[in-house]
This record gives structure tokens, C-alpha cells and sequence, in this order.
């Protein structure tokens, strides 16, 4: 048996109907932008490997750094123990996020760390005594597959079979010139019962790359802050460069009370999440009432191995010449959109730095289980480059070490597929 049929044997995938599924791929080996099949096919991860991949695949330095620590301490417990990694990694990240930022709790994923900063907001209200227990979201968010991050996210056919046990949350729509007023009255109007308001700033990835202004989160943000409601920022995807800045949230003037990190966070190696606070958030938890304690912690709370491979991607993020690239690929970008726009086959082009989504022309309404999506995922693939269409929007988000004629390439091939398909 091939690796791919033992794999269908006894593995059951995620985001995978696997009745209908074909074999998975099996990859054997990673290189700067590239993965390599068993058979050895080159594939270029145009999409980071589900956007965690930001300096390449199996990086050297990540992989010294992780193997050094490996040899010195592996785990250990996180209460009442501490380690350097954790202590330096929570140092270094403080420093260059917005200045109001002061705590560190440290969790598993991206989904972890949403669930800490909900439940950080929830309990800061509890232990102050005051009945806040209403969340505000966006419409059509998406911030996580566990239970609380799920009941924050959009209701869609991921949730579908959960939607009567997840927690009420109040839907808002995305900020624009036209409703901001609107909104604005409107989270006035419930302002004593909220506790918090969590977004994806500048771009919701999962609900297809939907971009908004900074100017109306700005407002948003500052609107809630004088209304007293906490404000979470998700930059799970957003963190680290994907938006042009290092953070999505220095494009705007409102400093957020949280923000939740994970993708990017160990440069794609291991999983590991991050959620940060001010002190006053921090200090509403102080007392010698131990029921005020954030009883909140999973068992490999602040894994060595995990902040090794963070410090070691955040030593490479903060090399002048990842801004480069960073800035370089957003150029190519722009120029690649401007190229495509008007053409019959695209719909909108929409770009926030890293960020490139061209909306395919379908004739009908926008969908996840568009049947293009299979037919475009797959043209891509037999060209050797990993495009996943969210429904019939494509989108580039490549790692940052992406080389122009890689770049060149997935263009021309994406203009060869406006033209066949
Ligand atoms: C991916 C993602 C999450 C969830 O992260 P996981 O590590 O997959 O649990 C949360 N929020 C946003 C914005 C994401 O893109």
C-alpha cells in the first residue's frame, strides 16, 4: 500500500468530506516556498500552508534553534515554574506591539488564544461585579472550531450543527462611510451590557479575504473604548507582516485591550498561540478572592520547543530584510491586480499588503461550495502551485521568502486559468 491509501485507511482530515475526497497528497519534504511530493513533485505553497508559512519551509535557523533547545529542556510545567524562552519571547513581542500591551498568557492555537481573550473579557467584568455578558462581532467573522470561538464566528455552514448550543452574539455589519453612524448608536444603545467587541482588523481571512477600511474600524474601536467595551483584536492571521505592517493594528490609532496571535507566530513550525492584555485587564483579576484567578490553562502551557521556534522566527521577521520582502511582494501585487483588472473572468481584485484575492465571475452569487472552487483548485495544483479558493475567490498569501520569478509564475498561471476556465 502507498502511503496514501494507508493515510485513508486510519487518518480522518480536516475540512474534508472524506467520501467524496480525493487521495490526499503525500509530502515528504519542504524548502523555502516549495513542498515535495513522495513522487517528487515541486509544489509552490502559494498559501502558506493555511497562511502560517512566513519565512519557508524547514528554515534553518528555526530548525537550529529548535534542535539547540530540544537538548536543553524540552517541557516543563507553566504554574508556579517558568522558563528563559517564555520570559524573553513574552519581552521581545511586548516591545514592538501597541505600547499598552503588557501581559503575556500563552495557550495552543489560534482557537486557544480566542478562547482565553473571551474569557479574559467575560471574567474581568465578573470579578468588577458588573452584568456584562454581551459580545459583539462582525458578521461573517471567523475566529476559530472550538466552541467559544465558534459562537463568536459567523453562523454558516461550518456551525450549522452547533448553532443551537453556541452563545448569543450580537452580528454587526463591517464599518463604512455610510454606517458607521449607525453603528456607533448602536453599540450605545446596549453599552451596559457589553462586555467586549472582537474583529478580525483590515481582513477577514476564512470569510474570503473581505477587506474594510482602517479609517471605520479606527472609529469603531475609539467609540467602543469610550463606551467601555473591550476591544479583541484577532490578529491570528493578520500578525506578523501579512497586512504590510507588522501588525494589522498599526494601521490604526485605537490600541486594542487584547490581541490573540498564532499563525505566524513560530514562522509556521510548531502550533502555538498568544494572547496579550493591558494591565488593567490584567489587574481586575488581582485579589486575595481566589475566585477572581483566570483558571484558564492547557498542558503544554508555554512549550519550550514553541517559544525556541518563536524567538527564532521573530530574530528572522525582524531583519530589515523581511520588510523588504514583505514590501516587494505587496508591489508585485498591485501590479498584477491592475494587470487583471477588467478582465471578463474577474469579478474584484482586493489587496491589503501580502494579500492578493480576485474574485472569479461565476454568473451567480458568491459560495464556498462553489463548483468552480474544485475546478480552479485543481487546474493550480497540475501547474504545481497550492492555491485553495475559498468558493470561486483566489487568493495569494505567500511566505515572505518568495522569490519574484515564483511570484511571475503563479501570475502567469493565474492568467492562463482566466483565460481556459
Ligand atoms: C485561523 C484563525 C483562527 C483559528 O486558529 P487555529 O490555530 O486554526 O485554531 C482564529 N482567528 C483567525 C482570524 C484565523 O484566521
Amino acid at each position: 500500500m502507498n502511503l496514501a491509501e494507508r493515510d485513508l485507511k486510519v487518518i480522518w482530515h480536516p475540512y474534508t468530506q472524506m467520501k467524496t475526497a480525493q487521495p490526499p497528497i503525500p509530502i515528504v519534504r519542504g524548502k523555502g516556498t516549495c513542498l515535495y511530493a513522495e513522487d517528487g513533485t515541486k509544489y509552490i505553497d502559494a498559501i502558506s500552508s493555511w497562511w502560517v508559512n512566513i519565512h519557508g519551509h524547514s528554515h534553518p535557523y528555526i530548525a537550529k534553534k529548535i534542535a539547540e533547545q530540544l537538548t536543553v529542556l524540552e517541557h516543563a510545567i507553566f504554574a508556579g515554574f517558568t522558563h528563559p524562552g517564555a520570559v524573553e519571547l513574552a519581552e521581545r513581542l511586548l516591545a514592538i506591539l501597541p505600547n499598552n500591551q503588557a501581559k503575556a498568557f500563552y495557550s495552543d492555537n489560534g482557537s486557544t488564544a480566542i478562547e482565553v481573550a473571551i474569557k479574559m473579557c467575560l471574567q474581568y467584568w465578573y470579578n468588577k461585579g458588573e452584568q456584562r455578558t454581551k459580545i459583539i462581532a462582525f458578521k461573517n467573522a471567523y475566529h476559530g472550531d472550538t466552541f467559544g470561538a465558534m459562537s463568536v464566528s459567523g453562523r454558516s455552514a461550518f456551525t450549522a450543527a452547533f448553532d443551537t448550543l453556541l452563545f448569543e452574539v450580537d452580528f454587526i455589519d463591517l464599518p463604512d462611510a455610510c454606517n458607521i453612524d449607525a453603528l456607533k448608536s448602536q453599540i450605545s444603545s446596549l453599552k451596559s451590557q457589553i462586555s467586549s467587541f472582537i474583529f478580525e482588523p483590515l481582513v477577514q481571512g476564512s470569510a474570503g479575504m473581505i477587506m474594510y477600511e482602517a479609517k471605520y474600524l479606527d472609529e469603531l474601536m475609539a467609540h467602543c473604548q469610550k463606551e467601555g467595551v473591550l476591544l479583541i483584536a484577532d490578529e491570528v492571521f493578520t500578525g506578523f507582516g501579512r497586512t504590510g505592517k507588522s501588525f494589522a493594528c498599526e494601521h490604526v490609532q485605537t490600541q486594542p485591550d487584547i490581541m490573540c496571535f498564532s499563525k505566524g507566530l513560530t514562522g509556521g513550525t510548531m502550533a502555538f498561540g498568544l494572547t496579550t492584555c493591558t494591565q488593567e485587564i490584567y489587574d481586575a483579576f488581582l485579589s486575595y478572592d481566589k475566585m477572581k484567578t483566570l483558571f484558564h490553562g492547557h498542558s503544554y502551557t508555554a512549550n519550550p520547543i514553541a517559544c525556541s521556534a518563536a524567538l527564532a522566527s521573530l530574530d528572522l521577521f525582524l531583519e530589515p530584510s523581511t520588510q523588504q520582502n514583505i514590501d516587494r511582494i505587496a508591489a508585485k501585487h498591485t501590479a498584477f491586480a491592475e494587470k487583471v483588472k477588467g478582465h471578463k473572468s474577474i469579478k474584484i481584485t482586493r489587496q491589503t499588503g501580502t494579500i492578493l484575492a480576485l474574485e472569479w465571475e461565476t454568473g451567480n452569487n458568491t459560495s464556498y461550495f462553489s463548483a468552480l472552487r474544485d475546478k480552479l483548485y485543481h487546474y493550480f495544483l497540475d501547474k504545481g502551485i497550492i492555491l485553495r479558493p475559498l468558493g470561486n475567490i483566489i487568493y495569494i498569501l505567500p511566505p515572505y521568502c518568495i522569490t519574484d520569478t515564483e511570484l511571475d509564475y503563479i501570475y502567469t498561471t493565474i492568467r492562463q486559468a482566466l483565460d481556459e476556465i
